[in-house]
């Protein structure tokens, strides 16, 4: 490292703390701490959502986002859990660069990663999604916009306008951003039917949304057989490192897919062999997954519902 390396490296890190401090002023949030911001590789800013169920004290800030700085523009990736989360992500962000946020990328349709949405498209942004988002989000947007009323609160949830995608990404898109380009690609059903991740070739950084989660229990809201196939291509993706829709802001790829897959590859063992022995779904859910159980967080919320729909799915094999 050069001493102009140094100093930028110093420069940066002061900075760094600078957005932390001056976040913890703006973010209006009732009981959260300050909205935090890590810059986890060069240009690449990952803000970490708590792992937890949405709720009024956290504002529905539960997910991971972030967002990638080039030359001329800046990409997001996905926009918060609220109107407040994506404010105060849009401020932490202006505290790091003047550049405009040419496009907003939803890595898929979960209220807790497009509700902030607004926001960045009132600053200007493009919103890209997955081809079946629209249909999804479209669907969903009253069961969300009520549902979620009930953790966050209905005055929250009240003020969420769901915006839909204005691009859509049927296999693979690139986004520039002047001197940095972006490769979106969009993946058949897994965590959900409009799953992209979001890789920066630059830093060899992979936003995987929610196809990735670390300490929160995997959900499953398209397909436990499609998720397990697509694994694999993941895998492959050369990234040296991974944003999970929800977990840590960054850790080593493929690495941290790993809990992941044998997670998946328990529950769906555990399924296939009650359905064969023609346990009945009220019992099988009981227990299938269940020695997975100490290892995750938020694991009593999520297994039940998650081996409901898989049985559900495998149950036609
Ligand atoms: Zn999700």
């Amino acid at each position: 490292m050069t001493r102009r390396d140094l100093m930028k490296y110093i420069a940066a890190f002061f900075k760094t703390l600078f957005i932390v401090a001056f976040a913890a002023s703006t973010m209006p949030a009732k009981g959260s701490d300050a909205f935090n911001l890590e810059e986890i590789a060069p240009g690449v800013f990952v803000h970490q959502g708590r792992i937890a169920e949405m709720s009024r004290a956290n504002q529905g800030d539960i997910a991971n986002i972030g967002f990638v700085v080039g030359e001329e523009a800046v990409a997001m990736v996905d926009s918060g859990g609220s109107v407040p989360v994506g404010e105060a992500a849009l401020a932490a962000l202006r505290q790091v660069t003047d550049k405009p946020v040419r496009y907003l990328i939803n890595t898929h349709m979960h209220p807790d990663h497009v509700f902030g949405n607004q926001v960045f498209k009132e600053a200007g942004a493009t919103v890209v999604g997955h081809r079946r988002l629209p249909a999804a989000l479209g669907a969903r947007a009253d069961f969300y916009k009520t549902s979620i009323g009930n953790q966050i609160g209905p005055e929250l949830a009240g003020a969420v306008d769901i915006t839909l995608p204005d691009e859509t990404v049927a296999d693979e898109m690139r986004i520039d951003l002047g001197g940095r380009e972006l490769v979106i690609k969009a993946w058949q059903t897994a965590h959900t039917d409009n799953d992209v991740t979001v890789f920066d070739p630059a830093t060899k950084t992979l936003f995987a949304g929610d196809l990735v989660f670390m300490e929160h229990l995997p959900v499953i809201d398209g397909s436990i057989t499609g998720w397990l196939d697509q694994t694999a291509e993941l895998e492959a993706i050369p990234a040296e490192r991974v944003v999970p829709g929800h977990g840590p802001v960054s850790a080593p790829w493929p690495e941290a897919i790993e809990p992941q897959t044998t997670y998946l590859e328990t529950l769906a063992a555990d399924l296939r062999a009650a359905i064969a022995d023609g346990v009945p779904l009220a019992d099988a859910v009981e227990t299938a997954g269940q020695s997975e159980s100490g290892k995750w967080q938020l694991f009593d919320f999520y297994n039940g519902r998650n081996a409901t729909a898989a049985f559900a799915e495998l149950e036609w094999e």
